[in-house]
Parts: C-alpha cells; sequence; structure tokens
C-alpha cells in the first residue's frame, strides 16, 4: 500500500511539496486552514491531488504516515497539538525535498541578511557556470526543483521554522549570518529556544562539511557550543583578524582559506554598509569553498544587482534622498540602516513591533537622525524611546501623509529613510506592500 502524505498549508513550499510527494508516489493530501491561492488550486487540480481549505479535517489529516507541514504554522495549533499525540513524523518541505536530492547543499540562516547572502551566493555560483539552483524562503520551492530535475548545487535561505522540522537535512555548508532577537512569539518567549534553532543548521553534519559563522556576533559566539562540534568552522569578521576565513583590512576583504588569499577593496562591492560586507563574506568564502575561482567571485560580488526592499535608493527629490529599507522588520536591521547612511536623517519607522528593545539604536539616532515619522497604529512606544533623542517626532496615518511629512520636513542633503522596525500588518498587506507604497508616493511628490 502506498504511503500518506498530507500536507498542511499550500502555498508554494506546500505545493511543491504535494508535487515531489505524488512523484514518488505517495497518496498525498493537502490540507489548508485558510483559502488555497486560485493559482495553487488549478496546479493541484492538474496533478490530480486531493485538497481541501478553510478546514482540517481530523479523520483525512490523522491517518498520515508522513506530515508535512508549512513554516507558518506554529507547534500551537490544535492540529499539530493531535498529531503528536499520535506520534506522526512532522517534518518541513526543506526535510522532504533533501530526502529526494544529491545536490551539494549551501543552507543560509540568521536573523537578518539571510535573503542577500544567498542571493549573492546564488549569483557568485551561476555566474561561474555552475548547475545551481537558488530556493527555501525565497523564489521556488526546493521541492518544486527537485521535482522538476536535480541540480548539482542548490543555495537554500532558511527561516528557523523551516530548521524546527529537519530531522536528516545536512548541507554540505552551512552559514549562520548573526542572531538577534526575533520570532520569539513562536519559541515561549525563550531567545535560548530560538538561538538553539539557528544553530540546528549544524546537526547533521559532519568533519567533511563547514559551518561559516559571523565572528562579531555576540550571540553566535556566547552560544557557541550549540553547534555540532564535528563541523569544520569558519569565522568572517568586520573587526578582527582571522586566521582561516574572512576578515577586513585597510577597506578591503581579505579571504585566507587552505592556504589561498582573496583580496577586495569593500568600495568595488555592489551592496555597501558593515551589513553587506558581511553578507559578501560570507557568500564569498562559500563559493570558494566549492571551488570557483577569485575572479569570477570578483565580478560577481561587483555586479550583484541589490534587492528590492534593502536600503534601496528611490530618488532624489529637490536634493532629498529618498531609500527604501521596509525590509527592516527589527530593530538590529533598522540599525545597520543607520549606520550606513552619510547624510542627516528623516525616519519613517512604526508598524506591528514585536517586542523591539529600542536601546539599541537610540545613539545611532540621536547622533543622525533629525526627525521621526511614526507610522503605526500604535506609536506610543516610539514617542517613549525617542521623544528626548530627536528634535522632531510625530505621527502618519497612511504612506502617503508619512512621505508628504517627510518631504515638507527634510532639507536639502538630508535622506528620507523608510526602515520601520517593525513588521507591516497593521497598515499593509506585508512589507512588500509597504515599501511599494513609499515608492509610488516618492514617485507622486
Ligand atoms: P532576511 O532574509 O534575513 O530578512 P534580508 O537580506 O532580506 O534578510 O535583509 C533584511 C533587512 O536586514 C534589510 O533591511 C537589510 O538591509 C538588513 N540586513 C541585511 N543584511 C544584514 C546583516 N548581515 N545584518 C543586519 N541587517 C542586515
Amino acid at each position: 500500500m502506498k504511503k500518506r502524505i498530507v500536507i498542511l498549508g499550500s502555498g508554494e513550499s506546500g505545493v511543491g511539496a504535494a508535487i515531489l510527494a505524488q512523484q514518488q508516489d505517495f497518496d498525498v493530501f493537502v490540507s489548508d486552514f485558510g483559502t488555497i491561492k486560485s493559482n495553487y488550486k488549478e496546479e493541484l487540480t492538474q496533478h490530480q491531488i486531493a485538497f481541501e481549505e478553510n478546514q482540517h479535517t481530523e479523520e483525512n489529516i490523522l491517518n498520515a504516515d508522513i506530515i508535512i507541514k508549512s513554516p507558518g504554522i506554529p507547534d500551537k495549533a490544535p492540529i499539530i497539538k493531535k498529531i503528536k499525540e499520535k506520534n506522526i513524523e512532522i517534518i518541513s518541505e526543506i526535510e522532504f525535498a533533501s530526502r529526494y536530492s544529491k545536490a551539494t547543499i549551501i543552507a543560509i540562516t540568521g536573523t537578518n541578511g539571510k535573503t542577500t547572502t544567498t542571493s549573492l551566493t546564488y549569483h557568485i555560483l551561476s555566474n561561474a557556470g555552475l548547475d545551481v539552483g537558488l530556493g527555501g524562503n525565497i523564489g521556488t520551492s526546493f521541492a518544486r526543483q527537485v521535482a522538476n530535475g536535480d541540480k548539482q548545487y542548490f543555495v537554500l535561505e532558511l527561516s528557523s521554522f523551516q530548521l524546527d522540522n529537519c530531522v536528516t537535512f545536512r548541507p554540505h555548508i552551512a552559514v549562520l549570518c548573526n542572531i538577534t532577537e526575533d520570532h520569539l512569539d513562536r519559541y515561549e518567549y525563550k531567545f535560548e529556544n530560538y538561538i538553539r534553532s539557528k544553530f540546528s543548521i549544524t546537526k547533521n553534519q559532519t568533519n567533511e562539511d563547514y559551518f561559516i559563522f559571523c565572528q562579531d556576533d555576540e550571540t553566535t559566539i556566547n552560544y557557541f557550543d550549540f553547534a555540532n562540534n564535528a563541523v569544520q568552522k569558519i569565522p568572517f569578521s568586520y573587526f578582527q583578524k582571522v586566521s582561516e576565513g574572512a576578515y577586513v583590512e585597510d577597506k578591503n576583504i581579505i579571504i585566507q582559506l587552505n592556504k589561498t588569499n582573496f583580496i577586495m577593496p569593500i568600495s568595488e562591492l555592489s551592496v555597501q554598509g558593515i551589513h553587506n560586507s558581511y553578507n559578501s563574506m560570507a557568500a564569498a568564502i562559500s563559493a570558494k569553498l566549492v571551488g570557483v575561482r577569485n575572479e569570477k567571485i570578483r565580478e560577481s560580488l561587483e555586479d550583484f544587482k541589490s534587492l528590492e526592499h534593502r536600503l534601496e535608493f528611490v530618488a532624489t527629490v529637490k536634493g532629498v534622498d529618498f531609500i527604501n529599507d521596509s525590509k527592516a522588520t527589527n530593530v538590529n536591521s533598522t540599525w545597520y540602516a543607520l549606520e550606513s547612511m552619510t547624510k542627516p536623517i528623516v525616519l519613517i519607522a512604526g508598524g506591528v513591533d514585536k517586542g523591539n528593545d529600542y536601546t539599541l539604536i537610540k545613539e545611532l539616532v540621536n547622533q543622525r537622525v533629525k526627525a521621526i515619522i511614526c507610522l503605526g497604529k500604535d506609536n506610543d512606544k516610539l514617542h517613549e524611546a525617542f521623544a528626548s533623542e530627536v528634535g522632531y517626532i510625530v505621527d502618519a496615518r497612511s504612506m502617503e501623509e508619512a512621505v508628504q511629512l517627510a518631504y515638507n520636513i527634510s532639507e536639502k542633503g538630508d535622506a528620507v529613510l523608510l526602515s520601520p522596525c517593525c513588521a507591516s500588518f497593521d497598515l499593509f498587506e506585508n512589507y512588500e506592500d509597504r515599501g511599494k507604497q513609499f515608492k509610488r508616493n516618492v514617485f507622486n511628490l
């Protein structure tokens, strides 16, 4: 009899997993507690995969041999509790897909910088002519790509939620960008649980594999014993020289690895700011480890096209720069945005606060920000934190109002920076919607 796989959640990863599971001859059922997007419904129908939406029918779920859970579903959801009571194996789409792929995997996690580092790494490998796929939290799901034909390499962006339901998943190269407090609502409000989840990227690695980490990241270093001991560890650092790994000296990135050297001026990197030097170092080490030549790495770090909503330059209007960093949904990412700016800043911040500690950016705000426009339903915390740090702090209820206010306040030579520190769900559909509304309103000025 066929083994039964039930997939909970029918977004890109769920549908990809369903297609792969059917190809591998499982009895497949997809269940989504919300509505399923029409394009995904069509696909499931085309593949003759049974599905339901707006409900979880227990008798069709609790008879599964394996459950593939969408990373968006928390463990405290009632259906997950019931599945656990019945001891049915729960895995992530990443775990499932990895069981059917022979590819060498570069997996990238961290609180901030995942998408940038993953995209940079993929860009270098594909420029070097390698047979490589890009997946995980980004673009086409890993499972769908495996179903479409395996690759020699996969570069995967992984959230902690995706790592949580991995069992045997073993990346050859694991990158941990950094760890700062985020998503604590999913980890019983214990930072340590979240840290453990991030380090679990190394759990199945062996002494043939690599773990690339940020030597300057306090949490990574303080909890370093959470990493698998067996693996080969390679640091990158902006502030300290390391003997094996990557560091910065005289405004150059230097990589020393297996007795070879790589050197490149920071000014030539296509993405700027300390955080992007970190991301570039992590990507370059990964590329070197799979044998890409220095020349190709340099060329790719130079011509990488920066990503939308991440310190994205929008326009200069009457001498004022407008910069869209809508993806900055926590305090740490806004810290790096403020740090990278050279002009006086009018900051647009606010939204859904996931337990922010604003003391982390107080000093930078005091030094560099002349005005704050609070764009959220509840702005009290921002006022409390920054009223005494900036000359001017004011509320806006829509992006149109925020951009107009910023425009009125700013002077030639200033920069208006949207870097919210917060999630966007109170006033926007998501961070993309927030960033796009910002750009539209800037272009309308
Ligand atoms: P993620 O996929 O982890 O959310 P992104 O690359 O999309 O990371 O960047 C998210 C936000 O964090 C952006 O505002 C970006 O400017 C900032 N950022 C990027 N890389 C880093 C880093 N290494 N450290 C801190 N912040 C970063």
